[in-house]
């Protein structure tokens, strides 16, 4: 069967659009009407596979997924930066979505053999190989709208990509949404494709009413998240960022971002942000985004209520940057990991 992207060698991870280039190995296991997950053990070729029309993830959103990176360092070896936490996340998703966890051991074991499977495509910093660890439902009823499905595929494979912000770093538009929400309650947590869909409506919408590249979502004017990115304030003191609860995704890299602000002596506050201190903030601070596709993403202006709202002079603040180059520094191997966020891998 022939793979549906160009060749991963042919082509250049810094000038393909994130994501739409695969490296030609994935590691597989399944699980079958309760089993354990098996593995054969090793990556196989990168290819498509079938799927029956009536699978339970393609009628009742039972899948989601995982993103890390691999990093090349600065001594030429590998390194996949927060693993254990991203396993960790795996497994509470899977549990929200009802269906049996892999253990953790063998979802570690899949990640690495995958990435070393396609180390030889990591680009340089700051590229890096992107791994997409997912899971589904794969049970053939669509009569189990109401149940859990009982058998499951979960694979990983690996995606090179370049800077984020191929060009230099372009600060954000978002659009804050005060009425509709990004997902539901008990979904906030979920790494999972059906919040996605849920916040693309709000997502065009602001990109066609008001220029937005993103959403800001503050549904009664508690300030959460974008579609995939935490969101920070900062400046030359303090680092803040809304206190963990259900309604949101915790972050990898916002858990990383808030580690190196405390070690680079600004004080951290977790808590609700309101609208109101937005405005006031742009008036002297920072804000950005965090997450690991675009690790921090520096907000250049707010729609919010009607008004245009700036931060500073509409370019990356210095605070942002710094935190920026701090965490990068940690990936890449050029500052020391005093976290041990780093796992080493063959390649
Ligand atoms: C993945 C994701 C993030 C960012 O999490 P990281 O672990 O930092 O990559 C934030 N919000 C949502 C909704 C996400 O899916």
């Amino acid at each position: 069967m022939t793979s549906p992207s160009s060749p991963v060698e042919a082509a250049d991870p810094f000038t393909a659009p994130f994501g739409t280039l695969f490296g030609d190995k994935i590691t597989i296991a399944r699980m079958e009407a309760g089993d354990e997950y098996r593995y054969s053990g090793s990556a196989e070729p990168m290819e498509n596979f079938s799927l029956h029309p009536a699978t339970h993830a393609l009628h009742y959103g039972s899948t989601c997924f995982e993103g890390m990176k691999a990093f090349r360092q600065d001594d030429g070896s590998l390194a996949i930066f927060r693993l254990d936490d991203h396993v960790q996340r795996l497994a509470k998703t899977v549990a929200q979505l009802y269906m049996s966890v892999p253990d953790v051991e063998l979802v570690t074991t899949m990640i690495v053999d995958a990435a070393e499977a396609n180390a030889a495509h990591t680009p340089d910093a700051p590229g890096s190989l992107y791994l997409r660890p997912t899971l589904l439902g794969t049970q053939v009823n669509i009569g189990a709208a109401a149940t859990p499905s009982n058998s499951a595929l979960f694979y990983v494979f690996a995606s090179p990509v370049g800077d984020y912000f191929a060009g230099g770093v372009r600060p954000l538009t978002i659009h804050v949404e005060t009425e509709t929400p990004r997902t539901t309650p008990q979904f906030g947590r979920a790494k999972a494709g059906a919040n996605y869909a849920m916040a693309l409506g709000p997502t065009l919408d602001a990109k066609a009413r008001h220029g937005a590249d993103q959403v800001l979502f503050a549904s009664g004017g508690d300030v959460t998240e974008t579609g995939a990115a935490n969101f920070f304030l900062v400046d030359s003191d303090r680092v803040i960022t809304r206190e963990l609860d259900d309604s949101f995704l915790h972050g990898v890299t916002r858990s990383s971002v808030l580690a190196l602000a405390t070690d680079l002596g600004y004080e951290v506050e977790e808590r609700r942000i309101s609208l109101d201190e937005l405005r006031e903030w742009a008036s002297r601070g920072e804000a950005f985004l965090s997450g690991t596709a675009a690790i921090i993403a520096p907000v250049g202006t707010l729609k919010l209520e009607g008004d245009t709202v700036r931060f500073g002079d509409g370019q990356p603040g210095p605070n942002t940057l710094r935190l920026r180059d701090s965490l990068t520094d940690i990936q890449v191997g050029a500052a020391t990991d005093s976290h041990q966020w780093l796992t080493p891998i063959a390649g």
